[in-house]
């Protein structure tokens, strides 16, 4: 077999090997339709197939109740922190959650559409945590309540929604979706960039509510408008169906080979123990970034001594094929995201390599 390296990235990132086989094999002629999926139009009954696929894996998975819709978009996770905020903040107020670089980001464009309120800033203490429900002061007159269930750029994760009361609890679950069971009745609103958990770039996925639906206004620009993606099953345009296919094998191999959402998070806990116990039995020799409350399962940080150390181990662990471990440039330090697809043999290995170089260099 074509030789592969472990993939620490923090996306794209890795995705399953069954899936991109599956995707190999059947890359020139998709579905006995003579042509690749790359190359299939997106008003054929074959595309219809491969997106009630994608849609009922996740409606699934997530347990999505029947009021709500699963949308496909592109622009990231980026567009949806201008699109939400123009659909649902209409120069109004709302609340948001900045525990770290994503949740500042979403704010800084919901600015341009009203007057967002900072409920809780991370940045006096380095984004080392989430806030514990008590510690927000819930503002019941916002239009909705937006936080960032993971922060992928300093490794801290909070799984549980917030009870907002009456308020529309909007979640961005980029980098942990679909990684561990969620209330989905709990949130008006849930998405995600596909490239951390479910899909290669160029997909972000939307789950809303018809209720949190029937608020946008009717006079948005077209592309930026949920209803019309909604009333269109996400092709009013036409949508990236190749990453679309590929959500639809990675959710598959989600149901067939690991089960549920509660095996995917046993799972992804075991494999982040794996590392976390290396941090916290070496000593200090590893210094862990978050609050040990609010450890992600899905991108462990952490530090070493010396800048020199931390290229050391960079260097060192690319050589053994762990790659890209190399921290956000705007953190510094190591961080290894292990997102669904990551094996266990992935976070083995690392575990094993890093205690080596800590009885080399320790
Ligand atoms: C990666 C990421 C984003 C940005 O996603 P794009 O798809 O690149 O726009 C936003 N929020 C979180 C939590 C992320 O991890």
């Amino acid at each position: 077999m074509t030789h592969r390296v472990y993939n620490f990235g923090a996306g794209p990132c890795t995705l399953p090997l069954s899936a991109l086989q599956e995707a190999q094999e059947e890359f020139l002629n998709f579905a006995g339709s003579g042509m690749s999926i790359l190359e299939l139009s997106h008003r054929t009954a074959t595309y219809e197939a491969v997106y009630n696929l994608a849609q009922d894996n996740i409606r699934k998975l997530l347990n999505v109740p029947d009021n709500y819709k699963i949308l496909f978009m592109q622009g990231g996770a980026t567009l949806q922190f201008s699109m939400l905020s123009m659909n649902y903040l209409q120069g109004g107020t709302a609340d948001y959650v900045v525990a770290g670089t994503w949740g500042k980001k979403a704010i800084a464009e919901a600015k341009r559409e009203g007057e967002p309120r900072v409920v809780f800033n991370g940045a006096d203490e380095n984004f080392k945590s989430m806030p514990e429900q008590d510690e927000i002061e819930f503002n019941p007159d916002a239009a909705y309540f937006h936080h960032t269930s993971n922060e992928t750029i300093q490794g801290v994760e909070r799984r549980t929604p917030y009870d907002t009361g009456s308020v529309p609890q909007i979640c961005d679950m980029s980098s942990d979706f679909m990684a561990y069971p969620v209330d989905v009745s709990q949130y008006a609103m849930i998405y995600a960039g596909a490239q951390k958990n479910a899909a290669p770039a160029g997909l972000t996925i939307a789950i809303i509510s018809d209720e949190q639906l029937a608020k946008g206004p009717d006079n948005m620009h077209a592309y930026l408008d949920y209803n019309i993606h909604a009333s269109k099953a996400s092709a009013y345009n036409t949508p990236p169906v190749f990453p679309i296919y590929m959500l639809s094998k990675v959710t598959s191999w989600m149901l067939n080979d690991v089960g549920d959402l509660q095996a995917m998070y046993e799972r992804n806990n075991a494999k982040a123990d794996m590392l976390y116990n290396v941090i916290d039995n070496s000593g200090g020799f590893y210094k862990g970034h978050a609050a040990e409350k609010n450890r992600s399962i899905m991108n462990v940080t952490w530090t070493l001594d010396t800048p020199e150390l931390e290229q050391k181990f960079l260097s060192e662990a690319t050589a053994a094929d762990l790659i890209a471990l190399k921290g956000h440039r705007s953190v510094g330090g190591l961080r290894a995201s292990i997102y669904n697809a990551m094996t266990p043999e992935g976070c083995k290995s690392l575990s094993e390599f890093m205690r080596e170089f800590q009885r080399v260099n320790g």
